[in-house]
This record gives structure tokens, sequence and C-alpha cells, in this order.
């Protein structure tokens, strides 16, 4: 990490806290807990004199030219300030606006007293990644976006002190890698996505020997594969990846359940399957002139992109052409940013329902803005037009306008009679979103319920209707936040836990 933007300058600001007396996390976490709420009870008015401060951002112009990632680090004195102006709030919304129901008022209140290693311990202690949901997480619509001062002012800068206290304790001996007495039973997980590898840590952590099984080469899923440097650098994810593997756990990569081993094999082999196989079919594109050269669907795309040559993926050249990205969330917003990096034209966002209703998070639009992505809000495709060589080389589309809300919630959208209009694109990606990859019909999977969708059902437990076999993450969800993965593998981890003691 030492060349990273991210790596954090923490020795001197450590030495300067003065204050904090950073201590060691041994101490126990109630203790310090209550220590926290006693000196901050005399900072409960800190918000009014200080404004919420964002963390440094490379300018739009450097961060476009290369995929490193965009944040640093806050310094140390700016995480005091900006966790002190927490008010340690009697009902913490944060906590409930979290998946994980992190502590967060615990660890901001650590964190103004400058003790970032309690803090991210407190951290650790309710999430298997910590310095990854810290960066990809959407916080406007989670922790942040609950924030009780969003009432007066802006709120914590939550997410960036968390990636603070867990850098910080990376770089300071922080992370522990407790020895546990092996239970002697044995768990296979399926898929070394989040949801994969947080059910691997909690149950490493519990003394189970876990073997987990990746049908790509590399690990992570989604992390490593979906989710571009310049949002986390790979070597992030490959630091967490070491501290299980330094935990017990196993990886296999290479491997197909169903095909190179049978799931019945892995069933007789080991006392309990998680599968986290994610969500990794595409939605498609369902109008006149899909078939033309020049249109792909986002995942490849940014795999490409992420992994280069290693993604053993057809190169799809960008560079001086116009990119046209279909859809509206995280996906969308990272296709569009990608193509600018690899030297796209223009690069133009089309998307049915208008900003407020679109579901990207507004800190990767307002990104995607400064670095020179545009949007046509309300806006649907109707067809694809190509050229002479069968490459596309227009959208046309239709202007929508958004009637009433949903079962939802949500506006539905409905064309604009006469309002029909091209936008010129030589490369199109179709962000619509993922779903569960069927199972295989009439096989041993199909003792496995799935709904409509195709996403595999759970008990409260998280566990299928095939006894002693869990799953969760986007392989129940559907396509969704890392963060409720993470949370997913956690509550599977325990559901193996009490399945296997009975
Ligand atoms: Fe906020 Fe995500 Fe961290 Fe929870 S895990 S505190 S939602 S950034």
């Amino acid at each position: 990490m030492s060349a990273s933007p991210n790596t954090p300058s923490l020795e001197k600001g450590s030495a300067n806290l003065s204050a904090a007396k950073v201590k060691g996390h041994n101490e126990s976490l109630p203790a310090a807990t209550a220590a926290v709420t006693a000196a901050t009870s005399t900072q409960k008015y800190l918000w009014t004199e200080l404004p919420r401060i964002e963390p440094p951002k490379r300018n739009a112009a450097e961060r476009s030219a290369d995929f490193k990632e965009i944040y640093s680090l806050f310094d140390a004195e700016t995480v005091q300030a900006q966790a002190s102006r927490c008010i340690q709030c009697a009902m913490p919304f944060c906590m409930m606006g979290c998946p994980l129901s992190n502590r967060i008022p615990e660890w901001l209140g650590l964190a103004a007293e400058g003790r970032f290693l309690e803090a991210a311990a407190v951290s650790q202690a309710t999430s298997n990644m910590p310095e990854i949901c810290s960066r990809v997480c959407p916080q406007e619509r989670l922790c942040e976006g609950m924030c009780t001062l969003i009432e007066r002012t802006d709120p914590i800068p939550i997410g960036a002190i968390e990636k603070f206290i867990n850098e910080y304790a990376f770089s300071h001996g922080g992370v522990e890698i407790r020895k546990v007495m092996p239970n002697g039973k044995t768990v296979a997980v399926i898929g070394a996505g989040p949801a994969g590898l947080a059910c691997a840590d909690e149950l490493a952590m519990r003394g189970y020997a876990v073997t987990v099984f990746e049908s790509l080469p590399n690990l992570g899923g989604l992390l490593v594969n979906g989710i571009p440097s310049f949002k986390m650098e790979k070597s992030v994810l490959d630091r967490r990846v070491n501290i299980l593997r330094q935990r017990g756990v196993q990886f296999v990569p290479n491997v197909t359940i169903g095909k190179d081993i049978a799931l019945s094999e892995l069933l007789a082999q080991h006392d309990a399957i998680f599968l986290g196989m994610g969500a990794q079919k595409n939605k498609e594109l369902d109008i006149p002139g899909g078939e033309l050269k020049g249109i792909h669907q986002a995942l490849p795309f940014l795999i490409e992109k992420n992994l280069g040559e290693a993604s053993k993926l057809p190169p799809i050249p960008v560079q001086g052409k116009r990119v046209a990205v279909l859809g509206g969330g995280d996906t969308a917003m990272d296709c569009l940013r990608t193509a600018i990096r690899s030297g796209a034209r223009e690069a133009v966002c089309i998307y049915r329902r208008d900003l407020a209703n679109m579901p990207g998070s507004r800190r990767e639009y307002k990104n995607a803005l400064e670095e020179g992505a545009q949007f046509e809000f309300l806006t649907n495709p109707v067809a694809l037009e190509g050229d002479l060589n069968g490459c596309v080389k227009q959208v046309r589309c239709v202007r929508m306008e958004l009637g009433e809300p949903d079962a939802k919630g949500r506006r539905k959208p409905y064309p604009v009679p006469g309002s029909e209009f091209n936008i010129p694109a030589e490369v199109l990606l179709v962000a619509y979103g993922f779903d569960p990859v069927p199972f295989p019909p009439n096989t041993e999977w199909s003792q496995i319920q799935v709904n409509d969708w195709g996403g595999v059902i759970v008990d409260e437990y998280q566990m299928t209707t095939l006894p002693k076999v869990f799953s969760g993450g986007d392989q129940v969800r559907g396509a969704n936040l890392v963060v409720h993965s993470v949370r997913d593998g956690r509550k599977a981890a325990a559901g193996i836990d009490r399945f296997l003691k009975g």
C-alpha cells in the first residue's frame, strides 16, 4: 500500500495526538465506551462550529487519466475534529441505517479522542471488511443518510472516518489474527465474493475448517471484477484475503461446483455448505438492433477494463469513440467513468427516470459528472441503428415523463408521444442489472428452491430448502450492495453454527 494515495500518513499524525493517548485495543470495549460517552457529553454542540469536511479527492482532470483511487485519507487531526461533531444521540439512527448495525457512535467517540486502535476494534467487531465497506458503501443512502445532524446541518463523514481508523489499524498492528481451537467441523463456501468471504471469515473465527471454492482464477468476485480500482484498489482486497488465509481459510480457485466437483460430493465431504455465487446473469436489452456490433453488457466491459489481459476477455476498445450507457445504477456510473479513463470521446448515460429517482449513488453521480460524463434523464432507448458494416451508430430514444408512484413508491415513466430523437454512439454498454445464474434444470441443484427471478429461497437462518446448504448475498437478493452481502454472510455463518451445534 505504500505507493497508494490511500496509504495513511499516520506516523506524524499519531505523534501529535497528545490528548488522544492512543492505547492498545486490549482495553475492554464497554469501559472504553463509557469513557467516551463521558468525554463527548461536553461536546454536544461542536457541530454548530465545525462544518463537515469531505475527504481529500484528486481533481477530475488528474484522476480521469488513471485508475487509482480518487479519495485519500483524512489526516488524524481532521478525523478527531470530524468525529467530535457526533452528538452521541440516545437513538443512533446511523446504526439503523447501516446494514451491519455498526456501532458507529462508539467508534466516532473513540476516534474523537484519537483512540484510533480502539475505534477500529469496535468497527471490526461488527464488520468483516470495514476498510472495504467504507470505500464502496453509498453512505448517503445508509449510515450518513440517517445521521441525526441532517435535520440541522451536514452529517458526520462516517465512511471516511471508518476508512481512516481501519487503515490506521492496518498500519499500527491493530488487525488481530486470533488463533482459534479447531472445532473439528468443515464448511465449504462456494464463491469468493463479499458474502462468501464474510461467511468464511466468521466461520474460521468460530473454529471451523473452511474451504472457499471459486470458479474464476481470482478471488473477490464482484469486489475484484465489478468494482473499478478508482473506487477501491485491488491491493485493499488482496490484504483482506490474506487475513482470511492467516485465519486458516483455504482457497481453491478455478473450480466450478457442479462441473469439476458434484454438489453431492461436496455435501458428503463437509458438514455444511454456503452458496455465495452472486448474480451474474445480465438483464437483456430487448429492442430492435440489439444484434449490432459494438453492443456489450456492462460486466464483461468492467472486468476487461479492470483486469486487462488477465481477464481473458476480448478487448472492448472505446478510445476516441462515443459511448452510451443504458441504466442509472452504480454499475452504469462505473461504466461511464471507466469509459472516460479508457479514452472515450464522450460517455453518455441514458436513463428513463429523473435524477431524483435514479438508483445510483449521488456521490458516484457527482464524481462521474466532474469527470465529464453526460446524462440524458427521462430518456428511454427504443431502437438501435447501425451503419453499413453492422456496427451500432446511434440510439433512437424517446423522452419520458413520470406518472404516479407505483407500489414501491417509484414514479412510473411513460413515453412522450412524438418526442423521438437520436443519440450518436459507436459503443453501447447495457447496465440494466443482474439476476442469479439459474441452476441447471433437472439436476441435484433442483433440490434448492428459487423464486420467479431465480433468487435462492432461504429461511431466517439463511438455510436453503436443501438441508445443510445455506446461501446469501446477491444469489438470494439479486444484485445489491456489498454491505448487504457481508451481512448475509455473517448471518449465514451464525445460522450454520447454530445448525451444527444442534
Ligand atoms: Fe456506513 Fe457502510 Fe460503514 Fe455501515 S458499513 S457504517 S453503511 S459505510
